[in-house]
Parts: structure tokens; C-alpha cells; sequence
């Protein structure tokens, strides 16, 4: 099966140019650990002229980015469930400081 990556011209939230691209030269898939040689895809960084967003200029279909023997799941991290409750509380305490 080929996979397919796809050029994003604009950017995905307000459709403005993307320019100031940052070539990192292909890349393999994130957490893809196999031995043997893996698909590697172009990895470019730009930047939406309009409202600065930072994004990847290619994507690449989330199932062959997350299969289902993906290995992170982030509700299997003890610490990182801790982690977002604390935030959580952070977020709710300055957000109850400015209502008032
Ligand atoms: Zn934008």
C-alpha cells in the first residue's frame, strides 16, 4: 500500500499563506521503533502569514499516523493524568482571579 502525503497550501484555521518554511529533510513516522527501513516523509515547518500559526506543511493520514498498535495513549501515563489536573486546577483559579 502506498502512502500518501498531501502539500497543505494554506493554513487549516483562518486560510492564510504559509511561508518561513523550516526543511527538516524527510522523517519517519513519530513513534515508529522498527528495525528495519521505514517510509520516510517530507517535514516542513512554516508559518500562516496571516495569523502566525506555526504548522507541518504536509499531512499525512491519521490512521497510518495512529494504527491501532499505536503505543501512546496519553490516559496511560500516571504522570501526565497529574499533570493535567494540576494544570486543570492552575487554568481554574487564574480564570475565577480575572471574573471577579
Ligand atoms: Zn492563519
Amino acid at each position: 500500500m502506498a502512502i500518501k502525503e498531501y502539500l497543505i497550501k494554506n493554513d487549516c484555521i483562518c486560510g492564510g499563506n504559509l511561508k518561513n518554511n523550516i526543511k527538516l529533510d524527510k522523517q519517519p513516522l513519530i513513534n515508529v521503533f522498527k528495525r528495519f527501513k521505514t517510509k520516510k516523509f517530507p517535514t516542513i515547518i512554516s508559518q500562516c502569514s496571516r495569523c502566525y500559526l506555526i504548522q507541518l506543511k504536509y499531512s499525512i493520514k491519521d490512521k497510518l499516523i495512529f494504527p491501532k498498535d499505536y503505543s501512546y495513549l496519553s490516559g496511560d501515563s500516571k504522570e501526565k493524568i497529574e499533570d493535567y489536573k494540576d494544570l486543570i486546577s492552575k487554568i481554574s483559579f487564574k480564570y475565577k482571579q480575572k471574573k471577579k
